[in-house]
């Protein structure tokens, strides 16, 4: 195995995404020089972050954190468009690893019953192979030692059966999250992870397939959160 992966080294070297640098033992997406400069937030050490304000009065929620700020054209927007437009599913789960190494003492995290991916719209689930949020729930996973949950469900309203709720579409909402088995999730403490927050509305459409459930305390965890 090791002189396969030797050989395919020499074909395709293997090169920090940043950067270009060739990577050496131990390494992997990232050199540590880029390691070192990654634009972390440490959201997760101040509780009134400006995640957690951009969501006040919208969800009722207990924690709130992202890994990287996301600046256009900064490195966490190379990793991202990397791990979403180009197949590099191991980024999602080499970052995921990395944000759990880093929530790993958080009280809210580290006593989390579920990690929860946000859903892909199916036709985008279908063409890209995979979910990004899925694949940084399983590298959070990974480190944490807490289940993924696959519960949470999308439906927009380009589906068929669910074509005719005129009064959904009246309110503007062009597609809403449901859970499968809600009743799995009572008085249970959950992580919500989505690849980016922009402007919480995603966030805020997840929360409402939650609002009914008994004593269901509800974290967010994104891979970034984008700045002006
Ligand atoms: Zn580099």
């Amino acid at each position: 195995m090791k002189l396969f992966t030797g050989i395919l080294d020499l074909i395709f070297p293997v090169v920090c995404i940043n950067c270009g640098n060739s990577l050496v033992t131990n390494e992997s997406i990232l050199c540590t020089i880029c390691v070192v400069k990654l634009p972390v937030t440490n959201f997760h050490k101040d509780p009134d972050n400006d995640m957690a304000k951009a969501l006040w009065g919208r969800v009722n929620i207990d924690f709130a954190t992202a890994f990287l700020y996301f600046k256009k054209a900064g490195m966490t927007q190379q990793l991202l468009h990397q791990l979403k437009y180009r197949g590099r599913k191991d980024i999602g789960i080499n970052l995921g690893n990395r944000f759990g190494n880093q929530l790993k003492e958080n009280n809210f995290v580290s006593t989390a019953d579920y990690i929860i991916p946000v859903p892909l719209h199916k036709s985008k689930a279908k063409s890209r192979g995979y979910n990004q949020s899925q694949l940084i729930c399983e590298g959070l996973s990974e480190v944490l030692s807490i289940p993924v949950c696959n519960d949470l469900a999308r439906i927009s309203f380009t589906d068929t059966q669910t074509r005719k709720r005129r009064f959904d579409r009246w309110l503007n909402v062009s597609e809403k999250f449901v859970l499968n088995q809600p009743e799995l999730l009572e008085g249970k403490r959950i992580l919500l992870v989505d690849d980016v927050f922009t402007t919480g509305a995603t966030i805020e459409a997840c929360c409402q397939a939650f609002k009914n459930l008994n004593n269901i305390s509800i974290g967010v965890a994104t891979l970034a959160m984008a700045t002006n």
